[in-house]
């Protein structure tokens, strides 16, 4: 029998439950007032996780500290507000109860915020022999492993085994698998050829990899050009209209029948919603994403709600759901803030309507694409645009000094600072 967490009573508040403190989330929930509301802040960690610069963490140019920042120093001294570091296993929308992993938590209204994780298509073996990008152990895992086959490159005898340590597969040309491309690229460029003048780094290969015939699908076809032209230039192999079959750790099989040999492959191929069981399944649309109409509330269902990556709202000017990046998740909560105001107070509900802010993507040093709606540039201007935008939306002061030195760091030095290599000792994983 499942126990009640420990949570204060609400008092002659209404409590709204909010499950995960991603961008969704954490927008929401500083937008609530707890003086009208008892809020519940549910996540399976204990801080915020600023996802567009994971890649950064992977290819030693930041910290995981510095994108990441702890919930409880977020909202500090706030009395109706509480915090719970636990798993969502299930909502019971009958009994108004969710299924946690420290109990039971019951809520008048609930708000799913709980993002998006790698989509491996069904291929489970993908998702064990390949690397990803979703929070901070996998992007210090692939760190690890980058550095990792460098130090077996160098011991190998082997030709053929050293080539498989020193090329690098990105499966996926959306924005995430450009920018590591172009992260890796410059590692080769400049950090490798130092840190390992015993090995000869031109063996290193960069191949990015995507089923469809360009990169930066959710770009114009000019931006994609862009991109192209500049990773091919920095030495980056890109294969189009490449569709993926199978990954043994050692060769990387394609439907066509061709294998490229490599003992590293990063898969940015797609996401899908983690979206929280206990719904029935015409609940849930394309990716597992919870269908909600547009005041968010999840189908069916009169007060729970969802926004952000795991919820998809249909509606003429987004027929396909509005894209799962951070805006829409910002927007969304906003408004669904607004919205639970409106209902408090008995008044009608206002529909949400997306603004499309643009979209923008790094490639390089000096280099990035930038679209803003009509307006559409790229080069040295766009990445300066971008480290602004980027380094402005991370959440506190320290984190963003700590990121704005290590990027001119990195700038005026050419180098990555952070190249550790870290291990568990085999003492540590008894105790753990
Ligand atoms: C590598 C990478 C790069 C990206 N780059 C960009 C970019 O440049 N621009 C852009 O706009 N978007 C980018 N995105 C997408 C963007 O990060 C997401 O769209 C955004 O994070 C969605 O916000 P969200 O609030 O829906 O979910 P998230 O921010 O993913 O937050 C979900 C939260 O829910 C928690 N959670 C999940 N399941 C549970 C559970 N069962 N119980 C408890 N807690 C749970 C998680 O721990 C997490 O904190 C990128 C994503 C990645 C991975």
């Amino acid at each position: 029998m499942e126990k009640m967490s420990h949570i204060p009573e609400k008092g002659t508040k209404k409590r709204v439950v909010i499950v995960g403190g991603g961008f969704g989330g954490l927008k929401l929930a500083r937008e609530l007032d707890d003086e009208k509301f008892q809020i519940i802040l549910i996540d399976q960690n204990n801080y915020h996780l600023f996802q567009p610069l994971l890649y950064q963490v992977a290819t030693s140019a930041i910290e995981p500290s510095e994108i990441s920042f702890p919930f409880r120093r977020i909202f500090k001294r706030r009395k109706n507000f509480h915090i719970r570091v636990c798993r969502v296993e299930e909502v019971l929308p009958d009994e108004n109860r969710l299924l946690t992993s420290i109990g039971f938590i019951d809520y008048d209204y609930l708000v799913i915020a709980t993002g998006s994780r790698t989509n491996f298509f069904g291929n489970q073996e993908l998702g064990d022999l390949t690397m990803q990008l979703k929070n901070t152990s996998e992007a210090l895992f692939d760190r690890n492993k980058i550095i990792e086959s460098f130090e077996r490159a160098l011991n190998s005898e082997d030709e053929r085994e050293q080539g498989r340590l020193l090329t690098f597969v990105i499966v996926g040309g959306g924005a995430t698998g450009v920018e590591l491309a172009g992260a890796l690229a410059e590692m080769k460029r400049f950090v490798f050829p130092s840190d390992y003048p015993d090995l000869d780094v031109n063996r290193m290969r960069i191949i990015l990899v995507d089923g469809a015939d360009r990169l930066l699908g959710a770009f114009t076809p000019g931006s994609s050009d862009y991109a192209e032209r500049y990773l091919k230039d920095k030495g980056v192999e890109i294969r189009l209209n490449a569709l993926v079959k199978e990954y043994d750790g050692k060769a990387l099989t394609f439907v066509n029948g061709e294998a490229i040999e490599t003992c590293n492959v990063f898969w940015v191929a797609g996401v899908k919603a983690n979206g929280l069981k206990g719904f029935s399944p015409d609940t849930y649309g394309k990716g597992y994403r919870l269908i909600v109409d547009e005041f968010s509330r999840v189908k069916g269902m009169g007060d729970i709600f969802a926004i952000g990556d795991t919820a998809i709202m249909i509606t003429s000017g987004n027929p396909h759901g509005h894209p799962q990046v951070v805006q829409p998740a910002i927007q969304q909560a906003r408004l669904l803030a607004k919205n639970l105001y409106r209902i408090l107070a008995g008044r009608p509900l206002q529909e949400f309507k997306y603004r499309n802010k643009g979209a923008m993507a790094t490639i390089g040093r000096n280099s990035a694409v930038v679209e803003l709606n009509k307006i559409r540039f790229s080069g040295a201007m766009a990445w300066m645009l971008w480290l602004f935008v980027h380094l402005m939306s991370i959440v506190g002061v320290k984190n963003r000094l700590f990121i704005f030195i290590n990027w001119m760091w990195s700038y005026v030095t050419y180098d990555q600072a952070l190249r550790l290599w870290i291990r568990p000792e085999e003492k540590q994983k008894k105790v753990s």
